[in-house]
This record gives structure tokens, C-alpha cells and sequence, in this order.
């Protein structure tokens, strides 16, 4: 990343939240459960599929985190009227993990047996180093409880990642796959760009070998193509596997991906809590300065149009 894009990146949360809003834009469907609908609908058309999040990293009572799990639910309900292939992407933080354990299992079990009620699916994202053992317990407590419509994400940046495999490889979860971008101590994570491929590709394969069907999140062409090798190797069929990438990133590579006759799902988040993700988002996007200098040119120059 250029000196000036690094320099950004510190400095985001200072940019005013308008400006954030308006150049983050590209990797959110909108505010409402239509917009949600409206964006999956152009995916599928596209041959993508989709997986939704509703936004509520910063929920903070009981009331908002069922709130959350009733947004899901409508989703859910959205999706089998509409007949749109989408399943659904669930953060335990917006279902109340910092308020309670029971809280959270409450609400993620209700949005999981209504997901299976409808031939649907429910991923448990994961979010940073303070939340791992409480995901992965969960996700565990679900299994034994007999709900097979559930999997878990692993981040390969986490160095007992490749154990998780081997402890969770009884139950032959299904599993995204993620180089994971929460910035972790560098005891318990690797912080190379190399390591952290590396440790991808390890993951991929533990899970593979445990027979796990693996959605590979990445939009690194290394790893892609790194993936694609395995995938041929192994003979995996198309609904033994697939890929997944975020909206707004790097569209084209998704597009070829398809292109090539491959499955491929697109995470899409909606909802009016877009203050946290997009930070997250635009702290990856390694052209960030031209993105805020974009916008900064187009409110400057009334009639000026197009920045990303
Ligand atoms: C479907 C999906 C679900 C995910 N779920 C989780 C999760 O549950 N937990 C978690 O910790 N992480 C999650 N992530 C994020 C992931 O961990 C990485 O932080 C993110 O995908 C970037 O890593 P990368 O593998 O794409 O490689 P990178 O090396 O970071 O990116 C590869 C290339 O993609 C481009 N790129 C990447 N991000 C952007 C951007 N925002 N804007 C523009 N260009 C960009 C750049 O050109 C970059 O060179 C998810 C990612 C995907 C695709």
C-alpha cells in the first residue's frame, strides 16, 4: 500500500461519517430488507449467489439484538417468496454475544431453526480474537443439539487455526474460509502477508482432507488460483465446494470465476448500521486515497460524477 493510502487508513476514523458513507457505498446493498432483495435478485441473475448480512456490530441491549435476529428472519422469509438463492451470514456480536452467552444462543438457534424450517442455511461469521472460543462453542452446542444447517468461518491469520481443524474435523463442518482481517497480537497471529497465504493454503487443504465442503472467501489471485489447483486435484464437483467474495470487490475476478463455470457466492450485507463495516472495507481498499480524494473533487466540482 502507497505511503499516502497507509497514512489514510490511520486516520479513517476521523473522516467525517458522510464521506465514509458515500465512499463505502459500493460495498453495501442499502439501508432496508429491499435493498437486500433487489441486489441478490442481480446476482442471481448474474449466476451468483448470495449471502446476506444484516449490519448491527453496534447494537447495545437485548431488544436491539432481537431486533437483529427478526431482520434475519424476514430475510429469510424474503428469499423463499422470492425464490432467491441466498442464505445468510450471522456476526454473534449483533445477536448480543457481549451481552450474554444465552442471549446471543437464544437468538442465533431461533434464526437457524427458522433458516431449516425453509431449506436454508445460517453461517456463523468470526469476528475478533475475543469472540473465537464462544463462536466455536456455540456452533458446537447447535451440532449436538442436531442442527446440521449451520456453519463456521476459520481465519488463517490465527495460528490455532489448523488445530480448530483437527479438534472440529469429527463433526465435518461446513466452512468459509477467510484470511480473517481483525489485526491480532502477534502471539496468537500471523502478521505476514506471506504467513498468512501459506497458512491459507495449510487450512484448506486440513479441511479438505477432513472432507469439509469449504466456501474459499478470498480475492487474492495467488489463492484463487492456489484453491482452483486443489479443487481439480481433488475432483471436487460443484456442490462440493465454492467460492465466495465480498460485493464491491473486485467484481471482475467474480465475474470470471463464473465465467469459468464456477460457484460462486457474494456476501452482502444490508441495514442501517453501516458505520463499522465500511471502515473495515474501505481500510483493505488499497486505493483508498484516491477513493476519498474522489469524492472530496466531486462535492468540490458540482457536476463532476463517478467516484467509486
Ligand atoms: C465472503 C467473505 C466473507 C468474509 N467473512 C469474514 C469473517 O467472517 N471474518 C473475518 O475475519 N474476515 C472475513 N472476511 C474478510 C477476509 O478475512 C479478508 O479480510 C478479506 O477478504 C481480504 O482478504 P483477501 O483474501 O481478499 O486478500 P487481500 O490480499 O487482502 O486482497 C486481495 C486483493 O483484493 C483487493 N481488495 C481486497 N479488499 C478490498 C477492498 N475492500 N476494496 C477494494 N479492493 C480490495 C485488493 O486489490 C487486494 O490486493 C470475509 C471475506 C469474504 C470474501
Amino acid at each position: 500500500m502507497a505511503l499516502l493510502d497507509r497514512a489514510l487508513v490511520r486516520l479513517l476514523p476521523a473522516v467525517p461519517r458522510p464521506v465514509v458513507r458515500r465512499v463505502s457505498s459500493r460495498y453495501i446493498a442499502g439501508e432496508e430488507l429491499s435493498d437486500a432483495v433487489r441486489v441478490v435478485r442481480q446476482l442471481n441473475a448474474e449466476g451468483k449467489l448470495a449471502t446476506i448480512d444484516v449490519l448491527g456490530e453496534e447494537i447495545t441491549n437485548a431488544d436491539e439484538a432481537r431486533a437483529i435476529g427478526d431482520a434475519y428472519r424476514d430475510s429469510l422469509d424474503a428469499f423463499e417468496r422470492e425464490q432467491l438463492d441466498s442464505n445468510v451470514s450471522v456476526k454473534l456480536t449483533a445477536l448480543g454475544l457481549k451481552l450474554g452467552y444465552e442471549l446471543c444462543r437464544e437468538n442465533l438457534e431461533a434464526v437457524v431453526a427458522h433458516a431449516a424450517e425453509r431449506g436454508n442455511f445460517v453461517r456463523i461469521d468470526m469476528e475478533d480474537s475475543s469472540t473465537t472460543e464462544d463462536t466455536l462453542r456455540l456452533y458446537r452446542e447447535l451440532r449436538a443439539a442436531g442442527h446440521e444447517n449451520v456453519g463456521i468461518v476459520l481465519q488463517a491469520r490465527l495460528k490455532r487455526t489448523l488445530a480448530d481443524v483437527a479438534a472440529l474435523a469429527g463433526l465435518r463442518p461446513n466452512v468459509r474460509l477467510c484470511k480473517g482481517i481483525y489485526l491480532e497480537p502477534a502471539e496468537i497471529a500471523f502478521r505476514e502477508f506471506d504467513a498468512i497465504r501459506v497458512s491459507f493454503v495449510q487450512v484448506l487443504h486440513a479441511l479438505w482432507d477432513a472432507g469439509c465442503y469449504v466456501g474459499v472467501a478470498t480475492h487474492d489471485e495467488w489463492l484463487l488460483e492456489e484453491a482452483k489447483r486443489g479443487v481439480d486435484a481433488r475432483s471436487l464437483g460443484r456442490d462440493e465446494h465454492e467460492f465466495q467474495m465480498l460485493l464491491g470487490v473486485r467484481p471482475a475476478l467474480g465475474d470470471e470465476l463464473v465465467r469459468e463455470g464456477r460457484r460462486l457466492r457474494i456476501y452482502t450485507p444490508f441495514g442501517r448500521q453501516w458505520y463499522a463495516y465500511s471502515l473495515r472495507r474501505l481500510q483493505e481498499n488499497p486505493k483508498i486515497a484516491g477513493y476519498i480524494a474522489g469524492d472530496t473533487l466531486n462535492r468540490l466540482l458540482p457536476g463532476r460524477n463517478g467516484s467509486g
